[in-house]
């Protein structure tokens, strides 16, 4: 008998995929996707972040995913300008150097010795330890990032509660993860890569815009409405703001576009710590 549904409590879960690599249940009621063998493999999740073939493909998207970062973090600018920032999950250090270059005092946060070492050798503080329990101080950071993160636990108000924690009152936590509402992923589920090989070892949630809401708020949060204009990439001279101006409509509309049509691979999510 499968655990009821984190979100909203229902306990009619239904098969959503099910094949020799993945089993994943879905909630009628909130459309929140969950690992039926969550806790079964969670227990061996550990050992396969310490190894860096996990890391192999970020590394080769790097100068993509710095790219990313650097836009990531002017949408952060826009919130708190600067002040202390940490990255769980760190990975291969993309968020860490884009938020350095921002003027942030980033530190960083992670589970694997792979990205540990990695991003102590970049030269950054880093945390060995679980998003659920990081033995940092009460109130201590202004921004906690979470890229492709929240999907790695279990429960996700289990790692939001603790971000709260470390977090001060007004700070901000930034979340990237992929979504069950992707039109692509649902109609080809059976196939798609959000439920086969590594992913179904690994990723135990697929939220929706809905459901990751209820669960910030649930754990103390306020989601905040994205702006148009990225006011922080100003900061990083006159030709970026510029091409901010020029390229903010164009996301407007083309954001607008994508996620009625569920174009987007992933949430992105800006919420204010109560
Ligand atoms: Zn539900």
């Amino acid at each position: 008998m499968p655990e009821p549904c984190q979100v909203c409590g229902s306990t009619t879960l239904e098969d959503y995929v099910q094949h020799d690599e993945g089993h994943y249940l879905r909630c009628p009621s909130c459309g929140l996707i969950c690992n039926a063998r969550a806790e079964e493999l969670m227990s061996q999740a550990g050992a396969r972040y310490d190894a860096g073939e996990y890391f192999a493909g970020y590394q080769q998207r790097l100068p993509k995913k710095l790219r990313a970062a650097r836009r990531r973090l002017d949408l952060i600018r826009s919130f708190v300008p600067d002040g202390r920032l940490l990255d769980i999950g760190c990975g291969v250090g993309d968020c860490l150097l884009a938020a350095g270059e921002a003027g942030f005092d980033a530190e960083g946060l992670d589970v694997g010795d792979y990205a540990v070492q990695h991003c102590r050798d970049l030269g950054f503080k880093v945390h060995q330890a679980s998003i659920t329990q990081t033995g940092l101080p009460d109130r201590s950071f202004d921004v906690v990032t979470m890229w492709d993160v929240l999907e790695h636990i279990p429960r996700t108000a289990d790692g939001l509660v603790e971000v709260a924690r470390v977090l001060r009152p007004g700070g901000i936590a930034v979340i990237v993860t992929p979504t069950g509402e992707y039109i692509k992923a649902h109609l080809f589920r059976q196939t798609y890569q959000n439920y086969r090989a590594g992913w179904a070892l690994t990723h135990f949630v697929y939220h929706n815009r809905r459901t990751l809401r209820r669960v910030l708020r649930d754990c103390g949060f306020e989601p905040q409405r994205l702006p148009a204009i990225h006011s922080g990439a100003f900061r990083r001279g006159w030709a970026a703001g510029a091409a901010e101006v020029l390229v903010a409509p164009m996301r407007a509309a083309l954001g607008a576009m994508r996620s009625g049509c569920r174009l987007n691979r992933n949430l992105l999510a800006v919420a204010r710590k109560q």
